[in-house]
């Protein structure tokens, strides 16, 4: 009996098609850079990402 392949979602963040399986731990993103960027989104006072976001608004003095 063949393994049964895990369904697939849309990422939340970008999109991308990611499999909803126990092996993706980032589940349902696609990674844990999408997963951080979108709770990043809710708390971004606390969790930067310091890479690849070169600009934050309201973030110069
Ligand atoms: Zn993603």
């Amino acid at each position: 009996m063949p393994e049964r392949p895990a369904p697939e979602v849309n990422c939340p963040h970008c999109g991308k098609k990611t499999p909803f399986s126990p092996d993706n731990r980032w589940r349902p993103f696609c990674s844990e850079r999408c997963r951080m960027v979108d709770l990043g989104e809710w708390f971004n006072e606390e969790k930067r990402i310091p890479e690849d976001s070169p600009d934050w608004p309201g973030d110069e003095s």
